[in-house]
């Protein structure tokens, strides 16, 4: 068959960049190009934009649209994935923008949004670390905590736009701030950026430890592997701060189980770069605490593989076809 619709497109938008891939059925890229997104402008030409990064894709890789079975998007921020509307994005400065009706304009075919960080999760699970499950959380460590649920290889979204938001649940009642309002989330402990700040408050009250060496007395110069590598140099503050955000890491993961129970989470961000070192330790962690402990099923925790490809992966695979 000359026309077999062997394809997928998938669309990473981010407030930088627009990313979009052509997918096989291997779930591989196998060709991809990146445009500004250049957020000031109008949202339609930005969608416009986002045609044409589609269309020069296809060319480059001397494929045409009819061998596409489907597009998908995955957008930051608040989103709407029955009526292809993202509600809100602060880093896009949009609200309500109806993306699929307006790349409806340029493009023929079905198409699915969804959070981006649903969409790196479901690319996991359909070609990455998660390919022999159906079911997986997914949890991201970076500025924030990103979390997307995956359940019999399809996002869940809840009912209802808002979709889910793992990052944000409690898991120390009246604890740290965080950005959405609230105190005690789990971004407010598991983040990157938490790690940072606990580390530099660690390094402050503790002039001898070795993270002021590392750091040549400019807590400034403190990012999430210095914890980590004055560590493994047996520094006891360093040591403890480690320790804790293991912790408060494991205690999001247990929610994350006794809830769903999935049979594996997956973690990615920079911060799993520290491999077993995090892991090992995690896995412990969750077997000692999720509910009814090693007598139940413990999914095993371990990093994600696709990197920043996930999201292209996860996007294209959104629609069902
Ligand atoms: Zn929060």
């Amino acid at each position: 068959m000359t026309n077999e619709k062997k394809y997928r497109i998938g669309i990473d938008l981010g407030g930088t960049n627009i990313k979009v891939g052509i997918v096989d059925q291997q779930h591989k890229i196998i060709a991809n190009h990146s445009v500004k997104t250049l957020v000031e402008r109008n949202y339609t030409e930005i969608i416009k934009d986002m045609a044409d990064a589609v269309y020069h894709v296809l060319e480059q890789c001397n494929i045409s649209l009819s061998e596409c079975s489907a597009l998908g998007i995955g957008s930051p921020g608040c989103i709407d994935f029955q009526n292809g509307v993202v509600v809100f994005a602060g880093n896009l400065h949009w609200e309500h923008v109806p993306i699929l009706q307006e790349l409806k304009k340029y493009i023929d075919l079905p198409m699915g949004l969804s959070n981006d960080a649903n969409c790196a999760a479901l690319g996991e699970v359909v070609g990455g670390a998660a390919k022999e499950y159906q079911n997986a959380i997914m949890i991201t460590l970076g500025t924030g905590v990103g979390g997307g649920i995956v359940m019999n290889k399809k996002i869940f979204e809840g009912g209802h736009p808002g979709g889910t938001e793992l990052g944000h649940t409690t898991i120390v009642s009246g604890g740290e701030y965080c950005t959405c309002g609230r105190h005690g989330c789990f971004e407010a402990y598991s983040s990157a950026t938490a790690l940072i700040r606990d580390t530099k408050r660690a390094a402050q009250n503790h002039t001898e430890s070795l993270l002021n060496t590392l750091c040549h007395g400019n807590l400034d110069e403190i990012n999430g592997i210095t914890p980590f590598d004055a560590a493994k140099q047996g520094d006891a503050t360093a040591k403890e701060v480690v320790e804790n955000y293991i912790k408060y890491l494991g205690e999001g993961i247990v929610n994350m189980v006794n809830i769903f129970r999935p049979d594996v989470v997956l973690l990615s961000g920079g911060v799993c770069n520290q491999g077993a070192y995090l892991t090992d330790p995690l896995n412990e962690y969750i077997k000692k605490y999720c509910f009814a402990g090693e007598r139940a099923f413990i999914p095993p925790v371990i990093r994600a593989t696709l990197g920043n490809d996930a999201g292209i992966i996860g996007a294209a695979s959104i629609v069902e076809v």
